[in-house]
């Protein structure tokens, strides 16, 4: 199963992630054009190997091991990984209304602080 990048990403964004990854599904990068304009990076899950050199990488730990590891708060989020594609500004628009979507359903998660928002998901 893929990895899923979740909402501590939102604020942060640092792109540590990328760097780490093997095999380059994770996006967009700061060199796309469409880093500007999203509000979080996504992990194709097609393209992922489950290596997890991303976990340790994020300093907000935004990114779970699967889909059924990541929590029901942050479940809608797994739709928003598979739906971005670098390079097709349909997919970005969609998976960014799904972030959207997600901020707008989760105040209290938005108004913690990104480096502590992990902490908050299970409870
Ligand atoms: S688990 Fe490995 S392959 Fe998958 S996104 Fe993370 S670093 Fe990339
Ligand atoms: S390392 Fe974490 S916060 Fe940084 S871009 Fe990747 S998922 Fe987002």
């Amino acid at each position: 199963m893929p990895f899923i990048i979740t909402d501590p990403c939102i604020d942060t964004k640092d792109s540590a992630c990328v760097d780490v990854c093997p095999v380059d599904c994770i996006h967009p990068r700061k060199d796309e054009p469409e880093f500007a304009s999203t509000k979080m990076l996504y992990i194709h899950p097609e393209e992922c190997i489950d290596c997890g050199a991303c976990v340790p990488a994020c300093p907000v730990a935004a990114i779970y091991d699967s889909v059924e590891s990541t929590p029901a708060s942050q479940q809608g989020l797994v739709e928003a990984n598979a739906t971005f594609r670098a390079g097709d500004a349909d997919a970005l628009a969609r998976a960014e209304a799904i972030v959207a979507a997600h901020v707008a359903a989760h105040a209290d998660l938005m108004a913690v602080p990104a480096p502590e928002r992990a902490a908050a998901h299970a409870k």
